[in-house]
């Protein structure tokens, strides 16, 4: 869940495929998926069994969720059925999960049915899975499997039932179409829940490959109306740049084709999940039309077709689970993501999606929230990614005290360290794009998972580089750092500074999520429209005056307050010995806060230091020539 909201650092998150014999168990699975104007999809599953105890499993630890996040108390309506007769059911006292049964003698085969109620989001707190106008299938909520099996090994036949007339785009490969009825080829489990489908009434399909050029890159574009979904020429272009450098940069693909899966809609998406083949994106239904929004969510597609290198192919040995009952370890996850965030950012300015410059303010936006976080003062980078099971839905409201999901923007500052030490250490020679071509290239072909461990990552980056890299990472990632890391801007020949000119990334997030952000001058962030509190860093001047989160801002100075006149109240203050006075509501009770700050409004940005040697912009260059030229593999 990234770009929405750098500043709550909303970001979005995020399995192997198989030969197919005919040994394997064969469950088909039947979606009714006409209803979803009320969120409510219903899925008929017809499994072979043998007589005895069974237990089947819904899906719990979700891919790219990296947590325990299946929506199994939305799953309603189980009724299962053998020889003709209902079979009782029970779910286990412990696992929530786990369905047990007793299948009778002489039955081999049984349907199951289930309803499956996707009105409050796949990947929790992302909202909605559907509207009247658009619907984003994602198998895992409309599936049961034997709970024993290794996911890779269960065979799927999947087919669904859309509204009349919808078109529709996913990775999976269709066997038969009639009218809105689709039956798909058979796909292991694994690849049946690793490929989303997104359908709608309002439906585009844009074609990234050139002439004879493979493998197909495709965008399949659905939305709340025709206007969301009218992609402009420049973005076209900037996609097709992407798929050409993407290529540039791992020299090797590992997906048959890919499909772009991009959600047009403020009712449905407000996420962004990758997938080996595909990636589910919903940056909102104006991310095309509106400046600010195409702005700030510019970064989400480069960030979530580099995941199929980075987090689907090259995979942390402890995401790479057998099923999805088996709990993951979030360890690496500044690698799988943190990398991603990194390299996605990159090719957002090599594919012209930002500008230099706009790159530069993202950089400096997160930089700077980093260097905010007061949890840093208690907990490490680490301990936020083992943490993420927990740290995800985690409210907004003191955390810059209890730290967010920090592993990403911090892992980029820290893989644009490793980057700028790689051209430092190699007289600009080598980058971490030669790391890329080694970690995540290999050869082309279908899906496949190589998982690695910290000493793989260690010895790749040695291979480029010599160096004690395992001490620079285990420094960062490990120890109490009261700072953000800002070693690779400053070696990147940057350097953090504040000023009174706002920064264009964090001004277009504020007007996207309705907020203000007074971060870097009183501490805190507030929302435009309430005036509640949304964050207040703790040692900040607002904090010291005894303001907390979850307290609603009334008047500034004594006037009805409002984001610019606080701001001229900032700035009234600097040539002023008085406090500021804000008047707050704190659970119905009003209260004068008085702010001893006279430094004026600060806005982060990034200044060049003259001496060194602009690796920055270096590491922006695109490696193709001209937009849309993709390389074959
Ligand atoms: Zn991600």
């Amino acid at each position: 869940m990234r770009r929405i909201a750098p500043l709550v650092f909303l970001w979005f998150s995020c399995i192997a495929l198989v030969a197919q014999t005919s040994t394997k168990p064969s469950i088909r699975v039947e979606v009714d998926a006409t209803d979803p104007g009320r969120n409510f999809f219903h899925s008929k599953l017809t499994m072979p069994v043998s007589p005895g105890p069974l237990t089947l499993a819904y899906p719990e630890w979700i891919p790219g969720n990296h947590r325990p996040s299946g929506p199994v108390v939305n799953m309603t309506g189980l009724h299962i059925e053998g020889g003709g007769r209902a079979i009782d059911w029970r779910r286990d006292l412990k696992d929530m999960y786990a369905i047990h049964l007793q299948v009778p003698a002489g039955v081999n085969e049984i349907t199951v049915f289930l309803d499956q109620i996707t009105n409050t989001g796949v990947a929790g707190g992302s909202g909605a899975s559907a509207s009247e106008n658009v619907l984003d299938v994602n198998w895992n909520q409309l599936v049961l499997y034997p709970a024993s099996a290794n996911s890779d090994d269960v065979q799927m036949k999947a087919s669904i039932h859309l509204p009349d007339g919808w078109k529709f785009g996913t990775a999976l490969s269709v066997a038969a179409q009639n009218g809105s009825s689709v039956e798909f080829e058979p796909v292991s489990l694994t690849t049946l829940v690793d490929s989303p489908l997104i359908a709608g009434s309002h439906y585009k399909l844009i074609e990234l490959t050139g002439a004879g050029e493979s493998p197909k890159h495709v965008i399949d574009l659905v939305g709340e109306s025709d206007n969301a979904i009218n992609m402009s020429a420049n973005d076209i272009a900037a996609y097709k740049k992407l798929v050409a450098e993407t290529g540039a940069l791992f020299g090797a693909r590992h997906y048959r084709q890919y499909h772009i899966l991009l959600t047009l809609s403020d009712d449905v998406g407000g996420r962004g999940l990758e997938h080996h083949e595909s990636s589910d994106n919903g940056p909102g239904e104006k991310a095309l039309t509106d400046p600010s929004s195409h702005l700030v969510s510019a970064g989400l597609i480069p960030h979530e077709f580099t995941h199929s290198w980075n987090g689907k192919y090259r995979r942390p040995a402890g995401l790479a689970t057998r099923n999805y009952q088996e709990p993951m370890t979030g360890d690496l996850l500044w690698v799988y993501e943190g990398l991603t965030e990194y390299l996605g950012n990159v090719l957002t300015a090599r594919t012209g999606l930002w500008t230099s410059k706009q790159y530069q303010e993202s950089l400096a936006a997160t930089a700077a929230a980093l260097d905010y976080r007061a949890g840093r003062s208690w907990r490490s980078l680490g301990d936020t990614a083992v943490s993420v099971q927990l740290l995800r839905l985690a409210p907004g409201g003191w955390q810059n005290w209890r730290r967010g999901l920090d592993y990403y923007p911090e892992g980029e500052l820290i893989w644009l360290e490793v980057d700028t030490r790689i051209r430092q250490l190699t007289n600009n020679q080598r980058s971490l794009d030669d790391f890329c071509k080694n970690f995540h290239g290999g050869q082309s072909g279908p899906p496949q998972v190589v998982s690695y461990n910290f000493n793989d990552l260690v010895r790749t980056l040695n291979e480029v580089a010599p160096y004690d890299w395992a001490a620079l990472l285990n420094e960062r990632v490990n120890s109490i750092q009261p700072h953000a890391p800002m070693g690779g801007i400053e070696q990147g020949g940057w350097r953090l500074v504040y000023n009174d000119t706002p920064n264009d990334l964090i001004k277009a997030t504020e007007g996207v999520a309705k907020m203000a952000n007074f971060t870097y001058s009183l501490g805190f962030w507030v929302n435009q429209e309430s005036g509640n509190f949304g964050d207040v860093i703790v040692g900040s001047p607002a904090f010291t005056a005894g303001i907390g989160p979850g307290m609603k801002l009334i008047a500034v100075n004594g006037r009805k307050w409002s984001s610019a006149g606080l701001n001229a109240a900032l700035v009234a203050a600097r040539n002023s010995k008085q406090p500021i006075e804000l008047t707050v509501e704190n659970a119905h009770r009003f209260k004068m806060y008085s702010i001893d700050y006279h430094e004026g409004p600060r806005h982060p940005h990034l200044e060049r230091i003259a001496a060194k040697p602009d690796l920055l912009t270096d590491i922006l260059k695109p490696r193709t020539q001209s937009a849309g030229t993709t390389r074959s593999f």
